[in-house]
């Protein structure tokens, strides 16, 4: 139960005054559901602006507060365009104030023509005329006090602008409970840390690195706190120790040699099943490293101790992959494997429950289905768990649930983090890294073209067609919303069938299931040679007889899924081929992100230059998209805050392992604050 003091907190933001259901969405969508998310929703940056006599004084780019005399409104001429006011500087100098959709309103109110007005905004260059783009302030009086102001720079979503979200976060801030402190006295003192409280107003008022440090380590904190628990939390646990004969094993008739590095994992993974602790590791390899083969050893070592073994895909097409695969490897062995997902229905799932339940079926291979309150186990170990960060640590948690006594997990990720990562976001497990590839691979030729040769591109995917070979076609990605994202795809697989007929499928998020294993089948029998579609072939589809593949506007996806999909291709002993179209408008950074690709194939070298890439060029902790489990702490102060939060969290937990003491009680209060409250489950497991 979350302690009472932090209510206020976790309320609504529909009881923030002036919220209604209109701006529900807008909010939801930058992920401000509840008063916590407001208070907590950092700028982005700050603007301080400077104070020109006149125009020339100013640099393009720059934030300028400057006195201008409107001349002429403009309306746009067809529906769409801006609406624009054209004002004179005290030198004459001519500036257009230009507003897009509804701020027209706000325009014709606050610039009456002839009247001087002070405006605050940045000045940019639109053909050869000078701009200010929507405004930040228009007044009547004196500009100083305009110019004095440091204000806060919020990320924004459409329908919201940034006085609204500043009033939000201010109702927010004056909602904040007083909250007993959880860092360590010393570490508090040595860092001349504000309170929790007066570090998030001041965080939201200006630059100080002092309060957003500390916001930061509150946040990794919590985290390391709560990955401490599962970790005690298993070593109290009692699993079954598993002793493998090796008499499955022996009988699998591989067409080829395991790699030092398999080998190296799979006796790790040994050593950790004969233990009666349950086994908490995971198996880190990049794309192709061979990690389902490991798996597979592990599952037979606990078929050969006469018990089940179950392992879970993020989606469908994976579980039926794992499963063809599985099946045909295992099948010299006489192991049983099946497969449960949530289209399974009727009579065949009922077989499959029976088969699960008198334990003629040794191995599940499913998606999330296979865990439901309905499956029930003979005698279930071993849980292995493909692309572990598709899940979060608490579904796990409700998987170590489903054995007699609590399975064994290995978990496995093809996405190579940095080492500063791991910490963060595996720290409670055992890591097994596969860092070395099978022998025989070729290297995928990446080329890098411009989106204008389009043409030229089809045209060689034609002849590498008529050639026999099969291709990949990735379409762009619209970054926001999945549904245009699947509108993109459709387009181009529609231009894409013109040309190609029959021999051309589309796969994406929100086909029919029926229809989006159709159309992977008919790809993967070769029956189809070019399989156009959205991120979801992402993880983890193995068809060594595609050798080619194209990405479009490469340049905005991240490295790490660039890497993700280019892993798709290179998997057979042909020469694959990686072309990367790229837009226009390239920034330096999507410059050098595909510069790297063309470079590298090392997923831990491009992982590592990711986090570069993105944690240098920010000057505050904006938010990080998805791949870090933070919202709070950047990569830099992850990198630089995290060794210490860990080591904290551990001293907490030996010193008051219940937390129960009064810094014990505090942090708990962070753990639900953060919403780590898994973490706090697990002292009562106990
Ligand atoms: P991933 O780690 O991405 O899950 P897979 O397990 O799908 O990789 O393996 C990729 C490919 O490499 C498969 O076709 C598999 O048969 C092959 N493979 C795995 N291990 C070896 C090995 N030791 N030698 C040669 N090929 C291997
Ligand atoms: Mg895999």
């Amino acid at each position: 139960m979350r302690p009472d003091i932090l209510n206020p907190l976790f309320a609504e933001t529909e009881t923030l005054e002036g919220v209604g259901p209109k701006l529900r969405k807008p909010l939801d969508k930058l992920g401000l559901r509840r008063v916590r998310d407001v208070a907590y929703h950092l700028p982005e940056r700050f603007v301080s602006r400077r104070p020109v006599g006149n125009l020339d004084e100013a640099g393009e780019g720059e934030q300028i507060v400057v006195a201008l005399t409107p001349t002429e409104h403009r309306a746009p001429r067809s529906g769409r365009g801006p609406y624009r006011v054209l004002a004179q500087d005290n030198i004459g100098n001519v500036c257009a104030l230009t507003y897009f959709g509804r701020a027209s309103y706000t325009a014709k109110k606050q610039l009456p023509v002839g009247e001087k007005r002070w405006v605050a905004g940045r000045l940019d260059r639109y053909g050869d005329m000078l701009q200010i783009v929507h405004p930040d302030h228009v007044v009547e009086e004196s500009g100083d006090t305009l110019a004095r102001l440091c204000e806060p720079v919020y990320a924004l979503s459409e329908g919201l602008t940034q006085p609204r979200v500043a009033g939000l976060v201010e109702q927010s801030l004056s909602r904040l409970p007083v909250l007993p402190e959880w860092i360590e006295p010393g570490q508090f003192a040595r860092e001349k840390w504000p309170d929790w409280s007066d570090a998030l107003k001041l965080a939201h008022k200006g630059e100080h690195p002092a309060a957003r440090d500390r916001l930061a380590y509150d946040e990794l904190l919590a985290n390391s706190l709560a990955l401490m628990l599962v970790r005690a939390d298993n070593r109290r646990r009692k699993g079954q120790p598993l002793q493998g004969d090796g008499s499955l094993r022996a009988k699998l008739e591989l067409p080829y040699h395991l790699t030092g590095a398999q080998e190296r994992s799979v006796r790790e993974i040994e050593g950790d099943l004969a233990q009666e602790a349950p086994m908490l590791r995971l198996l880190q390899g990049d794309v192709g490293a061979g990690k389902t083969v490991v798996a597979l050893e592990a599952m037979l070592i606990a078929c050969e101790a006469g018990k089940q073994a179950a392992l879970l895909a993020p989606t469908e097409i994976l579980a039926r992959q794992h499963f063809e695969t599985l099946r045909s490897m295992a099948r010299p062995s006489g192991v049983e494997v099946a497969i449960l997902t949530g289209r399974d229905k009727g009579r065949v799932r009922e077989s499959i429950l029976m088969g699960l339940l008198d334990g003629s079926i040794d191995i599940l291979v499913g998606t999330h289905a296979i865990f439901q309150d309905s499956v029930t186990y003979r005698d279930l170990a071993l849980v292995v768990i493909d692309e572990q960060h598709r899940f979060g640590v608490a579904q796990r948690l409700q998987l170590a649930a489903k054995g007699r006594r609590t399975p064994h997990t290995l978990a496995m990720t093809a996405t190579p983090i940095p080492r500063t990562l791991t910490l963060a976001q595996y720290g409670e497990m055992d890591v097994s890294r596969l860092d070395e590839m099978p022998p025989g691979r070729q290297p995928i030729d990446t080329r890098v073209v411009s989106q204008d040769r389009l043409a030229e591109v089809v045209d060689g995917v034609g002849r590498h067609i008529a050639g026999g070979q099969q291709a990949y076609w990735v379409c762009p990605m619209v970054r926001e919303l999945e549904t245009e994202d699947i509108a993109a795809a459709e387009a181009r697989y529609a231009s894409l069938k013109e040309r190609f007929e029959d021999e051309v499928v589309l796969v994406h998020g929100q086909l029919r299931p029926e229809l989006k294993d159709a159309a992977m089948e008919r790809f993967a029998s070769g029956a189809a040679k070019l399989l156009v579609a959205t991120t979801v072939i992402e993880v983890g589809v193995d068809v060594p007889a595609a050798t080619l593949m194209v990405i479009e506007q490469a340049e905005r996806f991240g490295l790490a899924q660039l890497h993700q999909l280019r892993g798709r291709v290179g998997r057979g002993s042909e020469k694959s081929t990686c072309l990367l179209l790229r837009g226009e408008a390239l920034s330096e950074t999507g410059r050098e992100r595909l510069a790297l690709m063309r470079e590298t194939q090392d997923g831990f070298r491009l992982a590592e230059e990711d986090l570069r890439l993105r944690g240098g060029g920010e000057l505050l902790g904006t938010r990080q998209s998805g791949d870090t489990p933070f919202r709070v702490a950047s990569l830099e102060q992850i990198g630089r805050l995290l060794p210490l939060a860990h080591d904290d969290a551990r001293l907490l937990v030996e010193r008051d392992g219940g937390l129960t003491g009064p810094r014990g009680e505090a942090a708990r209060i962070l753990l639900y604050l953060f919403e780590r409250d898994w973490g706090v489950q697990m002292l009562r497991g106990g």
